[in-house]
């Protein structure tokens, strides 16, 4: 993993390919490279879809190793839905296959001519033609071409139509160990950028290449030893996850009336029970699915799972507790086989199940249909798929389809949709809804974990105190879990054993030769979330776009009938560190 591919889609004579060392790069995985990049070379004012926009995809800096869990991709831009800098990232395989590949990042540069384009990297380097028959397909039967071009032991990272029509709530999908495009980074529009760069699919196949090999081998393989005991010891990381999935949470969230309905107008759905974790395990075992998957190999938790319809024929991967409440309890649906057709349109057309959920939960709000209609919310997203103007209103984001509809409860801030934690009966991960740079996002600084699950410490979910300090160290670690190419779920384990974040330190120290004590894990989270500071406050997103719409402070939520606590003065001190 010691140089950069570039390529000018923009070049006079078609496509221009070149590598280079990392330079100014060097040291930087994951988060720390895409947002590294970015906020050096994209003009902060620039449009989200034009020339100077560059999309950024780069692997952890442990990805393509035997560390557990290591398989995170980083993918990076200006975002066409926030105006800010962005990092989504996704599991799946191609991570791990890039960084075998020798790859620290891919950086798409230029505007294209129309062409689309397909990318192929692989030992023998890289290749990239213009293939228009795959205007239009979905992520799905784009991979299956795919997979009979170049066989099924690559790895394909791709965008659906939402992505050529460059809409704001466009992901980019990466496929599984079954070469299924179910992995996507989804927030911010990501796959617009790469629709904007003319590039269809990018096939990774890593065939002839081996595992990157540590700096001090024994002492890698020991710390991953521990590493993987304090995964499959921990009873969140070693039971739950692997029993009910993400999915497990929607008991929790919902007895702790954070659970967002209805368009966050109450806390507690009265559904839940139909559409949790345990229901949904049980129904997939039952229909010959599976309710524990891994991602991608090496994978040691194994939150996913795979889900059959009526008929016992794969309908889609598990989908996960995000996509199970944004089609579920925020729209007032608790049909599971109605959200699971919805999480496989999603990931067909390429577009973000949580901004696509919260914007039909806004349309409902807007009297376009009813809370409840799990139909109507189908044909909502066929229609994003299809481009029509309703969908590409709806496939706009929640914030434009609120603007649209003269909707005034709009759940967002910088323009993207809040998940599925309500921030007045959880105020940790209002703090980081509020503040990220990355717009509302709970994998940011996922409170939840200590607000409701007391991990890592014992803060009052209802309660301001505590909540800066929790959200400030939450954000510097994460910034630092995103950039080795972790999966975030380690935190669960990392955060609560000692030993095992230690183990983790000294997975990164062995490997690159390096002597980092905790200071100077902190010092690398501070210096990303700096530099994705810096990059908006130059696109004109600053300090004062640090908070919640203000429903969360007018508006009681039941059933703890409590508004957001947290003032303005104390957002602002959430990055003075
Ligand atoms: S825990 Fe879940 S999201 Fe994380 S790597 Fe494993 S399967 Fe993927």
């Amino acid at each position: 993993m010691d140089k950069i591919l570039r390529i000018n889609m923009g070049a006079e004579n078609g496509p221009q390919i070149s590598e280079e060392p990392l330079g100014d790069y060097v040291g930087m995985g994951g988060r720390a490279m895409t947002s590294g990049i970015v906020s050096k070379e994209v003009p902060p004012l620039c449009h989200p879809l034009g020339a100077d926009n560059k999309l950024v995809i780069a692997p952890g800096l442990l990805s393509g190793t035997l560390a557990a869990n290591s398989g995170r991709l980083s993918v990076g831009c200006k975002s066409p839905l926030t105006g800010g800098i962005k990092e989504a990232n996704a599991g799946g395989q191609a991570s791990q296959v890039l960084a075998r590949l020798g790859y620290a990042a891919i950086v798409l540069e230029g505007k294209p001519d129309d062409n689309l384009y397909k990318i192929l990297i692989n030992a023998d380097g890289v290749k990239i033609e213009a293939d228009n028959s795959l205007k239009g397909l979905g992520n799905y039967d784009t991979v299956a071409k795919m997979i009979n071009a170049y066989g099924d032991k690559v790895a394909c990272i791709s965008i659906g139509p939402a992505g050529e029509m460059k809409m704001a709530s466009a992901s980019i999908a990466c496929t599984d160990m079954e070469l299924r495009p179910t992995r996507h980074a989804g927030r911010g529009g990501m796959g617009a950028v790469m629709g904007a760069k003319g590039v269809k699919v990018i096939v990774l196949d890593d065939a002839g290449k081996k595992m990157r090999k540590p700096k001090d081998p024994e002492k890698y393989k020991a710390a991953n030893k521990i590493w993987v005991a304090g995964l499959t010891g921990n009873a969140i990381t070693g039971e739950a996850l692997p029993s009910f999935g993400t999915n497990v949470m929607t008991n929790a969230i919902n007895e702790a009336g954070g659970y967002p309905t209805r368009n966050f107008s109450e806390g507690r759905f009265e559904g839940a029970a139909n559409i949790s974790g345990e229901t949904q395990a049980e129904l997939e075992i039952a229909r010959g699915g599976k309710a524990t998957h891994g991602c991608h190999r090496g994978c040691v938790i194994k939150c996913s799972g795979i889900f059959h319809d009526k008929d016992g024929n794969y309908l889609t991967k598990q989908p996960e507790y995000e996509t199970l409440w944004a089609h579920g309890g925020n729209c007032g649906i608790d049909d599971l086989d109605a959200i699971a057709m919805m999480d496989r349109l999603d990931d067909d057309f390429g577009i973000d199940t949580i901004e696509t959920g919260v914007s039909i939960g806004v349309a409902m709000e807007g009297g376009l249909l009813e809370f409840g209609d799990a139909e109507g919310a189908i044909k909502l997203i066929k229609e994003i798929g299809a481009g029509t103007p309703l969908g590409r209103i709806i496939g706009s984001g929640a914030a434009v389809t609120g603007q649209v509809l003269g909707v005034e409860r709009v759940p967002v801030v910088k323009k993207q949709s809040m998940p599925a934690y309500d921030p007045r009966a959880i105020q940790g991960i209002g703090v980081t809804y509020a503040t990220t740079p990355q717009g509302a996002d709970h994998t940011a600084g996922y409170a939840v974990a200590t607000n409701v699950l007391g991990v890592g410490g014992d803060v009052d979910a209802l309660k301001p105190v505590g909540q800066i300090e929790l959200s400030r160290n939450l954000q510097i670690t994460t910034a630092v879990v995103d950039s080795v190419g972790m999966c975030l779920f380690i935190a669960f384990a990392a955060l609560d054993q000692p030993e095992t974040f230690g183990a983790l330190v000294d997975m990164v120290n062995s490997f690159y030769g390096l002597e980092l004590d905790g200071d100077a894990v902190a010092a690398i989270g501070q210096s990303v979330l700096t530099n994705e500071r810096e990059f908006n406050k130059k696109a004109g997103i600053g300090p004062e776009d640090d908070r919640l719409p203000a429903f969360f402070q007018n508006e009681p939520l039941p059933p703890h009938n409590i508004t957001f606590q947290v003032t303005d003065e104390e957002l602002d001190e959430v990055f003075n560190w």
